[in-house]
C-alpha cells in the first residue's frame, strides 16, 4: 500500500539548534497514527514541517505524489493536510451551525460567504458532520456556549467539512472529560475511515486504548515504530520515555 505520507531524512535547524535529525516516518491511508515521545523530542516540529509552518532545511515530505516540502502553507491545505492546533479556532460569537457554514465556505471565495442560500447537499453534509460529533442538538447554540470537549469537536468538524485527505491533530483530548475522551477516541477511529489522522498525544492511558500504530520520537529522530504492545518491549523506549 503506498503511503498519504512520507518524510525522508527531514531536517530542522533553529538557529545552529538541530530540532529534527533526520526524520523518516510513514503514514498510511485510513490509519491512526499517534506520535509520542519526551517534551522536547521534536514532534510538534514535525507536524509544522507537515503542515508548512516551519520549513526544513533538509530532506523531502512527500503527501500522495506532491513534493510538499517547500510548499506555503494554503496551498498545502488545498492539497489536503488539515491541522487542528491545541486550543479550538472558533467563532464564539457564532451559532455551531455556522461556524461549520464558514469553514464549507471558506475555500470558496467571498461571493460565496456572502450568497445567502445554501445547497441541499451543503446543509446535509453539514448534518451528518454534526451528527458524527455529538453536536447536532446544539447546532443553533453560540459556540463559546459549548463545554470545552465540544469546541474541541466543533474545531474537528470544520477541518473535516474541508475533507482533508490527512488531518493532524494537536494533543485532542487535553482537558476533556473522562466520557468525552471516550467519545473522542471512538469518533478518530470513525475519521480514519476517511482519512488518514497523525495524533500527537501525552496521555498514555488514551495511546494504549486507542491507538493501532505508535511512532516514538526522541531527540530529533523516529526511536522506534509498532503497535503499543511493540514499543512497550522496546528497551530504548523503555529507558528514554516510559521511566523504566
Ligand atoms: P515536542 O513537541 O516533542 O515537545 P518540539 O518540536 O516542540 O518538541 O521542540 C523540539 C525542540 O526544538 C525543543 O528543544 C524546542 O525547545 C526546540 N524548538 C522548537 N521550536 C523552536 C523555535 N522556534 N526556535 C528554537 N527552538 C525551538
Amino acid at each position: 500500500m503506498k503511503p498519504v505520507l512520507m518524510c525522508r531524512e527531514v531536517l530542522v535547524d533553529f538557529a545552529g539548534f538541530k530540532a529534527l535529525q533526520g526524520v523518516n516516518f510513514e503514514v498510511y491511508p485510513n490509519e491512526v497514527r499517534f506520535l509520542i515521545g519526551p517534551n522536547g523530542a521534536g514532534k510538534t516540529t514535525l507536524l509544522d514541517v507537515i503542515c508548512g509552518k516551519t520549513r526544513a532545511c533538509g530532506g523531502k515530505v512527500i503527501f500522495f505524489s506532491h513534493d510538499i516540502t517547500k510548499l506555503q502553507e494554503y496551498k498545502i491545505v488545498k492539497l489536503g493536510i488539515s491541522r487542528k492546533f491545541q486550543s479550538p479556532a472558533i467563532f464564539h460569537q457564532l451559532t455551531v451551525w455556522e461556524n461549520m457554514e464558514l469553514s464549507l465556505k471558506q475555500n470558496r471565495g467571498l461571493f460565496a460567504v456572502l450568497r445567502a442560500k445554501m445547497s441541499t447537499e451543503d446543509r446535509e453534509k453539514i448534518v451528518t458532520l454534526l451528527k458524527r460529533i455529538h453536536l447536532l442538538d446544539y447546532a443553533y447554540q453560540k459556540a463559546g456556549a459549548l463545554s470545552h470537549g465540544q469546541k474541541q469537536w466543533l474545531e474537528i468538524g470544520m477541518q473535516l467539512i474541508q475533507e482533508p485527505r490527512l488531518l493532524l491533530l494537536d494533543e485532542p483530548i487535553a482537558g476533556m472529560s473522562g466520557a468525552e475522551r471516550e467519545k473522542t477516541g471512538e469518533l478518530i477511529h470513525e475519521i480514519a475511515l476517511d482519512c488518514a489522522v497523525l495524533i500527537v498525544e501525552h496521555d498514555m492511558d488514551f495511546v494504549r486504548r486507542f491507538s493501532k500504530q505508535v511512532t516514538v520520537m526522541h531527540e530529533g529522530k523516529v526511536l522506534c515504530e509498532g503497535t503499543m504492545e511493540e514499543i512497550q518491549q522496546n528497551e530504548k523506549v523503555a529507558e528514554v520515555y516510559l521511566g523504566r
